[in-house]
């Protein structure tokens, strides 16, 4: 859940139209015509990845007249399928997923359950990646890929590039080797899965 405050506004005589925006873009909201970068400014969702990117400072972050409001709920779904894709993506479901935007690994489940098929679709629908961008793309991933999505990146995107791999799918021969040097993999699992499978605090299988 975001409240977007923010809208990123293009002074056109100083854009080159190099596409830098466009790529680093999460959300897909602004893209180059003409040679001109045009923001979708019902799309933007603030998070001036556009204005630290732009090398010639051609957008500045402007204040909206009035905040967006961007969430997903899970009120109408039936929360045992949001239960179920988070677990199989080994997700707590009230587990925050996004620290920027707080947003919780259900919120994003709820979005593909939803019809989100890709991280921007994600990331527009529930404001998830919209902030440091850093932590959140693998988690928005998993849930993907355990809702038999693979996203592709973006053409010419710069934002993400594929899943890594967790402490579930190291292979035996890796753990067997550097266990005992320090790696306690095996321990790692058991502990994770207690807390993916914690009951959850305001939801129905507590
Ligand atoms: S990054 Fe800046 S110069 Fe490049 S297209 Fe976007 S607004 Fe124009
Ligand atoms: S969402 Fe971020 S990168 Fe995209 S147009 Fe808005 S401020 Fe720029």
């Amino acid at each position: 859940m975001k409240v977007v405050n923010l809208l990123a506004v293009v002074e056109a005589e100083k854009c080159k139209g190099c596409r830098t925006c466009e790529r680093v873009c999460p959300v897909l909201a602004i893209k180059v015509v003409n040679r001109k970068a045009v923001v979708d400014a019902a799309r933007c969702r603030g998070c001036a990845a556009c204005e630290q990117r732009c090398p010639d400072y051609a957008i500045t972050m402007a204040k909206r007249d009035e905040p967006v409001v961007v969430a997903v709920s899970t009120e109408g779904l039936d929360y045992a399928q949001v239960v179920d894709l988070c677990r199989r993506a080994r997700l707590h479901p009230e587990q925050i997923v996004c620290y920027c935007t707080a947003t919780r690994a259900e919120e994003v489940a709820a979005a593909i359950l939803r019809g989100a098929r890709s991280p921007e679709e994600v990331s527009f629908m529930t404001g998830a990646r919209t902030g440091c961008k850093v932590e959140c793309i693998q988690p928005i991933l998993r849930l993907l890929e355990a809702a038999g999505v693979t996203p592709a990146p973006p053409k010419g995107g710069w934002q993400w590039y594929g899943r890594t791999p967790t402490v579930w799918e190291i292979p035996e021969g890796v753990k067997q080797k550097y266990t005992g040097r320090g790696f306690y993999f095996d321990e790692d699992i058991k502990l994770l899965n207690r807390v993916i499978e914690a009951p959850l605090q305001g939801g129905s299988d507590s």
